[in-house]
């Protein structure tokens, strides 16, 4: 049989531990390098079970603790931004899973590529701060990038076999988040477990905000934008709040097609790992003799103001999807130590955005340049 070789960053999170469950279930898929933050008893448990050659940990403390615990194994302990871009450029590994938090990824996504790995793209920051390198990268280097979104996964099924060049508009869905139907006054004091309760998906914490704020939607938007090669202005957000359809197509003749499905992450991951071959998925199936209703809303941009501001941000591209990215993961973490309240999020994003002065087309120098800038700006910004 032949086996198919991944590496995965993140692979104690949210995404990256569905992946390793729909590896397990698939005999003919295989892990070669595992990368991850801190969590070393996780960490370990998963190296003794699918035994990859290498394995990376960002915290150096927790590198000691790690390598004296698998000194019985043959595995390599890689440490830090190096042990992420050792993970990513693995020989053996042909698919990276991209399922790290954050605009960390950058680079490590994009070493990844030049390695001529395909990418299992769940780090949606990486594209909405890179994208403009990431697509004509991966071009370049013939990988191939496979969305692990599920709204990004709908839509590429959707549009498989067909031509882009029919392809006239997105439907992006949302859920509209825990806090869908509440007036801006509300979300004045909401704590940030009220924010954690998702309706519909079980996610890491930061995405789990940004589904609150909808600024995931923005980020989404953004993504959907790279990797489709479609305007902003062709982006509509649907508001469908049970997350059943996970995004649609509109084409030039005016036809929509959508992709529906209960809401498992597996499936996506699945599909991104299997590509372009589908696979029996154990799990929950929609019944259709019990769903009564599909309903759709607009967003409301009157409560989430950090969708309004995405779409300013992809407007005017360049640098300021990255202000809007860092100003957002910091202001989260921020939030989620009770620091700020929740509508400060969107607010610091505003106000970040405002006092940059766009750069076009950056580098990833710059990139990361405007990250720190847009940090040390907000330490001045603190209440
Ligand atoms: P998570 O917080 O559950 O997991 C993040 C993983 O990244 C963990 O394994 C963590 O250890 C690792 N990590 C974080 N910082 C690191 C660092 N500096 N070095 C090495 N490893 C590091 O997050 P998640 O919910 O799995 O989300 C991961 C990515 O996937 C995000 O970009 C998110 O937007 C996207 N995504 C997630 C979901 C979901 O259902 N969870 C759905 C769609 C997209
Ligand atoms: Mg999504």
């Amino acid at each position: 049989m032949k086996m198919k070789k991944i590496a995965i960053l993140g692979s104690t999170g949210s995404i990256g531990t569905q992946t390793l469950e729909v590896v397990r279930a698939n005999e003919d898929l295989t892990v070669t390098a595992l990368a991850a933050g801190s969590n070393v008893e996780l960490l370990d448990a998963q190296i003794r079970e699918f035994r990859p050659s290498l394995v990376a940990i960002w915290s150096e403390e927790k590198a000691k603790e790690l390598k004296e615990r698998v000194k019985d194994l043959d595995v390599e302990v890689a440490v830090g931004m190096e042990g992420l871009l050792a993970v990513a450029q693995q020989p053996e590994a042909e698919i990276l899973v991209t399922a790290i938090v954050g605009m960390i990824g950058i680079r490590p996504t994009i070493a990844g590529m030049k390695a001529g790995k395909d990418i299992a793209l769940a780090n949606k920051e990486t594209l909405v701060t890179a994208g403009h390198l990431i697509m004509p990268l991966a071009e370049s280097c013939g990988v191939r990038i496979l969305p692990v979104d599920s709204e990004h996964s709908a839509i590429f099924q959707c549009l498989n076999g067909e031509s882009s060049k029919e392809l006239h508009k997105i439907l992006l869905t949302a859920s509209g988040g825990p806090f869908r139907g509440k007036k801006k006054e509300e979300l004045r004091g909401v704590q940030p477990s009220d924010a954690l309760k998702h309706p519909n998906w079980s996610m890491g914490k930061k995405i789990t905000i940004d589904s609150a704020t909808l600024v995931n939607k923005g980020l989404e938007m953004m993504e959907a934008r790279w990797l489709f090669g479609v305007e902003p202005e062709n982006i509509q957000i649907v508001v469908q709040p049970k997350s059943i359809v996970h995004s649609m197509v509109e084409f030039t003749d005016g036809a929509v097609i959508a992709q529906l499905g209960t809401p498992d992450m597996k499936l996506p991951i699945q599909y991104a790992l299997c590509y372009p071959k589908r696979r029996p998925l154990p799990g929950e199936r929609l019944d259709f003799s019990r769903i009564t209703e599909i309903t759709f809303e607009r967003p409301d941009l009157e409560s989430f103001p950090g969708l309004q501001l995405a779409f300013d941000a992809a407007a005017a591209g360049g640098s300021l999807p990255t202000v809007y990215n860092a100003a957002n993961e910091r202001a989260v973490a921020w939030f989620l130590d009770h620091k700020i309240g929740f509508l400060d999020i969107p607010d610091l994003i505003g106000r970040c955005m405002e006092a940059h002065k766009v750069i076009a087309n950056p580098s990833v120098e710059e990139i990361l340049e405007t990250e720190a800038e847009t940090y040390a700006l907000m330490e001045n910004m603190r209440f």
